[in-house]
């Protein structure tokens, strides 16, 4: 698990990446046109949001395209910028929560500190830093914010805003406290990488899951808050809809994405593997054959009849030249072959020059000399450093008749043909002993360094042992293929071990392509990510229009409404008197303006209290409306007729002279006279008829038509009375 998703490194930093994206996308939206507080503080999120989902990408560009010391540094200070941003949230959220918090200044030493961290220790140890003093404490307050706004804001969900706190809470965790390895205490206690070793997930993964929920967490109680402000049920289920919609989609999105990037990975690792497969055993069999001939030839020199004679004459104390024994050099490169006696003296020799024992080194404490007399069978890769020539020493001991070991073969022989055949690869050879000491290499500055760590040796005391400065360089042994870090560069690393030696072959090929091919599936997943966003909000924005129109609608209908009802009267369902005045004041105006004439008929229902007192209250209400109908049924439609209140009503008589309503008025008599009312029969009713005059108000003019009423009235009732202007003046005067 541990192994599979290291290898996944890129798709995390881009998971991780994409989640804070899109939770800073998502907190600037919020945050559009709000200044309060809480504004503020969601606006910051959202910067950093942005800015450390960018930063992620970088990391994944770096681990795609390499790495290099500039780029390390613009990432560091990228990441820098972005935990700014967040303690500048948190320092908001706390001043809004009525926390002594320092001014901005505060960043100027933070930033110097981390600054100069950097610079003594490294920029490991800077975001390491920048991760301790800017990012643990802005995710705290960001917390401390959201856990104490469950309250403050009411309109807030409160489970929801509790587990934001918690999300903040962990992310300041992950992100504060578990930082990269630096030399500082606690970083070089407990860091990313002690993390990966004792739980097996990258840390990446775990702060790209949080930024996940904590978008999620946000955006639900931002939707809590639109429902309960709306409070409009299909827009409520259209959010919910929409909420569990981009999740899942987004899940699948990045789940097929995922698999497809594995897949293209896949085509190109398996082009790997199979090339370098076929490397390793180029360069294996071409090194076994140097070593198995030069270890048939040591045998067959420790086995024969003419070497065994040599190791008892001490008297002559000369050294046999081997050429004597039909040593074949040439076949094998071989450099030097020598026998040597049980007391580790040197009795025979391929050098010429080599010719008396005097002066000849005893090589008793030689290891190989100590190993092949112990019994045990040597096979070594030898390097003169100072020539750097490279060389393969086998030794066989030579026995008597009894078997014991009386002398030891050794043969050397070059290995420069093979070393010349390795330059030739672009790729990095490493021959290793069995201690994963590296023995011979087409990497020069390689060369006697520790492959991979021992578990019996501590990594300085191996260092110090070899002469490697500091690590190894492999994180642990290899067994077959593996994928793993080669100095910072992802690398498909092949071992094969070397016959009848205890060494093995190790190629490695650093895998830009690998990356390349799996980019190829990140951007198919970013696509497809962001289209099917594109494809939700896009949706959104059109259902909310919707409902925004059908509100607006309904709005529209309720206002007609009320204004309907505020002009009609609720018995009659004719016009009401508010109606009628309006009506009477726009025609006023328009005669003013085009003096074009109009009238006014008044009417009342006579004896109308009799009805009442006689039928019953029922009963009368029966004949208004009824009364109401048949004469509405008869005016014309320019004509307005009004219930000018209780029993008495109104005609506004547009484009109608004096003379024409009074014609008007004396048909309705006839028509209120011939009118047969349920239980009722018939009634009267009497009517007063006035036109408008230049000067007219509104008081004045129905003021006469009143007056011809109360004429009508006096005169006997079930009659029209006209008001003349004449007859107005001289009759007005006295009663007035
Ligand atoms: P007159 O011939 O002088 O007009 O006699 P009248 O009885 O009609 O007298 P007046 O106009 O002063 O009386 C109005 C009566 O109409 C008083 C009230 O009982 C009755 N009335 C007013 N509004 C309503 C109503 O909405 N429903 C009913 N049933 N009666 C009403
Ligand atoms: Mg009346
Ligand atoms: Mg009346």
């Amino acid at each position: 698990m541990a192994r599979h998703l290291e290898s996944q490194l890129d798709f995390i930093f881009f998971f991780y990446g994409l989640s804070f994206i899109l939770l800073g996308a998502l907190c600037l939206v919020l945050a559009r046109g709000r200044d309060d507080d809480r504004g503020t503080t969601i606006r910051w999120i959202g910067l950093f949001g942005c800015v450390h989902g960018a930063n992620e990408w970088l990391d994944m560009l770096a681990l795609i395209a390499g790495d290099g010391p500039e780029f390390m540094v613009v990432r560091a200070a990228v990441l820098t910028a972005s935990f700014v941003l967040l303690a500048e949230a948190g320092r908001k959220g706390g001043i809004t929560r009525g926390l002594a918090m320092p001014g901005p200044w505060i960043y100027v030493p933070i930033l110097i500190a981390i600054g100069a961290i950097g610079f003594v220790d490294g920029i490991a140890s800077a975001k390491a830093a920048a991760r301790y003093l800017l990012a643990a404490p802005g995710a705290i307050l960001v917390a401390f914010t959201a856990f104490m706004g469950r309250d403050y804001d009411i309109r807030m969900n409160r489970p929801l805003m509790v587990a934001v706190a918690v999300a903040f809470a962990s992310y300041a965790v992950t992100a504060g406290l578990i930082v990269e390895p630096a030399r500082f205490w606690p970083a070089s206690l407990f860091n990313q990488e002690v993390f990966q070793r004792v739980t097996g997930v990258p840390i990446q993964l775990v702060r790209g899951l949080i930024a996940v929920a904590l978008a999620a967490l946000i955006w639900a109680a931002w939707g809590r808050r639109v429902m309960e402000t709306l409070d409009c049920p299909g827009y409520s289920q259209h959010l919910k809809r929409q909420f569990v919609g981009v999740l899942t989609t987004l899940l699948l999105v990045l789940m097929l994405g995922w698999v497809l990037t594995e897949y293209l990975g896949e085509i190109y690792r398996d082009e790997v593997e199979s090339e370098a497969t076929g490397d390793v055993a180029l360069l294996v069999s071409g090194l076994e054959r140097e070593t198995t001939i030069a270890d048939a030839m040591v045998t067959a020199l420790a086995a024969s009849p003419s070497v065994r004679p040599l190791l008892g004459d001490r008297e002559g104390g000369r050294v046999t030249n081997l050429s004597m024994l039909e040593l074949d050099a040439g076949v094998v490169h071989a450099m030097r072959g020598l026998i040597v006696n049980r007391a580790g003296d040197i009795v025979g020799s391929s050098d010429s020059a080599d010719q008396g024992w005097l002066g000849m080194p005893n090589l008793r404490s030689v290891d190989w000399f100590e190993q092949a007399i112990a019994g045990r069978p040597v096979h070594q890769i030898r390097v003169d450093p100072p020539q750097r020539l490279r060389t393969y020493l086998t030794a066989s001991p030579i026995r008597d008749a009894h078997g014991e070991i009386q002398g030891i073969a050794m043969l050397e022989t070059s290995l420069e043909t093979l070393a010349e055949l390795m330059t030739r690869f672009d790729q990095a050879f490493f021959v290793v002993d069995a201690r994963g000491v590296v023995v011979l290499t087409n990497r020069r500055d390689e060369l006697f360094r520790t492959l991979w760590p021992r578990p019996d040796l501590p990594r300085l005391q191996l260092a110090e042992q070899f002469g490697a400065s500091g690590r190894t360089m492999l994180a642990r042994e290899i067994f077959g293929g593996d994928w793993v870090e080669f100095g910072g560069r992802r690398s498909y690393v092949l071992r094969q071990p070397i016959d009848s030696t205890q060494m093995s072959l190790i190629l490695v090929i650093p895998v830009k392509g690998i990356f390349a091919s799996r980019l190829l599936g990140i951007i198919i997943t970013l696509q497809v990510a962001i289209a099917a966003l594109f494809y939700f909000f896009g949706m959104d924005r059109g259902v909310r229009d919707r409902f925004e129109r059908r509100l607006r609608e309904e709005l529209l209908t309720q206002t007609e409404d009320l204004a309907r009802q505020a002009a009609t009267d609720p018995l009659t369902g004719l016009a009401n008197r508010m109606k009628f005045d309006a009506r009477l004041s726009e025609e006023l105006a328009r005669s003013q303006r085009s003096r074009r004439v109009f009238s006014l008929i008044i009417f009342d229902i006579d004896h109308f209290k009799e009805v009442n007192d006689i039928y019953g209250h029922p009963v009368g209400d029966q004949v208004l409306v009824r009364l109401s109908r048949t004469v509405g049924a008869s005016v014309r439609k320019a004509d307005l007729l009004a219930r000018w209140g209780g029993e008495e009503f109104a005609i506004l008589l547009p484009e109608t002279d004096a003379a024409a309503a009074y014609e008007t008025a004396k048909k309705l008599r006839l028509l209120v006279a011939h009118t047969i009312f349920e239980h009722v029969g018939t009634i009267t009713a009497s009517f007063g008829v006035a036109q408008v005059m230049p000067g007219d108000h509104a008081d004045t003019l129905v003021a006469r038509a009143d007056n011809a009423l109360y004429r009508a009235k006096l005169n006997g009732r079930n009659r029209v009375e006209l008001s003349l202007p004449v007859i107005e003046v001289v009759e007005l005067s006295p009663t007035a």
